[in-house]
């Protein structure tokens, strides 16, 4: 894969080690301006903490990360600061734990101005009321306080806090993950208007496979540290190739056509295996319902079966597909 074709934002091949656990054990993902990657993994699959290093809120262990052509990978905190801090936020999925619950909204709205030392007061105050306005609240919110608003108003303050800058990425993990489903589906149209409006890139987060689906244009799916399956959400989900992307996809309640054959559940044998110790060869090989002999002693490449559709398995090795 020529990586460097893809801009603004990509991030290529990395390893992280935390103590022993490689968290996030060489990836190559990418994103481009306007879209949003979503990035789907059970808990424990190190998307968190590969969302937190393209933020750069840990430096990679190994591999580079790119931010609109530039290597932000092992930028110190100063550069950071200078260069990419303002243009990449993030949103995390407690929001009451994020925002500080003994500051008004107006002091908590303030921080972004502050850290970066922009506008006078005056101009802050009016910046923060548009931002309130952009994410559905009234500008009045400035005086109220984390506990007496919503789960659903907290993440919007949250939103209107990372827009606040105008960055141009937004890192949101399990952004709406603790809301009920139909505070989800507001929160969720909020952020795609907001895409719409600034031209924002996403890189979303998530378990959850059909939140994901709504939100993303490309998707990636992580299991242990690696990434299984990267495609354009259609692909992925019309035509998975991966055996892991199969099978989550047939735990999801999908809406048939009449008559149409429905998608058998697939059921993986065994427990999710522990980060700090993967299995060798293919990190699926324990629970592949398609394992074959190779796949317990030699780890796969990462394929490109058709145009952006990639994929880490053996069974592709002499595939191509157009
Ligand atoms: Fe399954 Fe082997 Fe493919 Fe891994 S490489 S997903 S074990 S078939
Ligand atoms: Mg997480």
């Amino acid at each position: 894969v020529n990586l460097k074709k893809h801009f603004p934002v990509k991030a290529g091949v990395f390893r992280r080690t935390v103590g022993q656990i490689k968290a996030v054990d060489g990836i190559n993902l990418y994103v481009k301006k306007g879209e949003t990657l979503g990035i789907v993994g059970e808990s424990g699959s190190g998307k968190s903490t590969a969302g937190r290093m393209f933020v750069r809120l840990y430096e990679p262990t190994e591999g580079k990360i790119f931010f609109k052509g530039q290597d932000i990978s092992h930028l110190s905190e100063r550069e950071l600061f200078r260069s990419v801090r303002k243009n990449i936020q993030m949103i995390f999925q407690d929001p009451y734990a994020s925002l500080n619950p003994r500051k008004a909204l107006k002091s908590i709205l303030n921080e972004p101005f502050a850290t970066h030392g922009l506008y006078d007061r005056n101009t802050r105050t009016q910046k923060m009321a548009e931002v309130l306005l952009k994410v559905g609240l009234s500008p009045a919110y400035m005086n109220r306080y984390p506990h007496e608003l919503s789960g659903g108003q907290r993440q919007r303050i949250a939103i209107a806090r990372a827009l606040a800058l105008h960055p141009e990425l937004i890192i949101a993990d399990e952004a709406v993950s603790a809301l009920d489903v139909s505070i989800q589906a507001q929160i969720l149209n909020l952020m795609k208007e907001l895409q719409a409006e600034f031209g924002l890139t996403y890189i979303f987060i998530s378990h959850d496979l059909s939140i994901v689906r709504y939100i993303s244009s490309r998707v990636a799916v992580m299991y242990l540290g690696r990434i299984m399956e990267f495609a354009h959400k259609k692909s992925l989900y019309e035509n998975p190739l991966h055996p892991y992307t199969k099978a989550l996809l047939s735990t999801v309640p999908v809406l048939r056509k009449k008559g149409a054959k429905p998608r058998e559940r697939i059921v993986l044998r065994g427990d999710l295996p522990s980060p700090a110790n993967p299995p060798t060869g293919c990190v699926f090989h324990t629970r592949c319902p398609a394992a074959i002999d190779i796949c317990q002693h030699t780890e796969p490449h990462f394929y490109e079966i058709r145009k952006e559709h990639f994929v880490t398995c053996h069974l592709y090795k002499n595939c191509k597909m157009t």
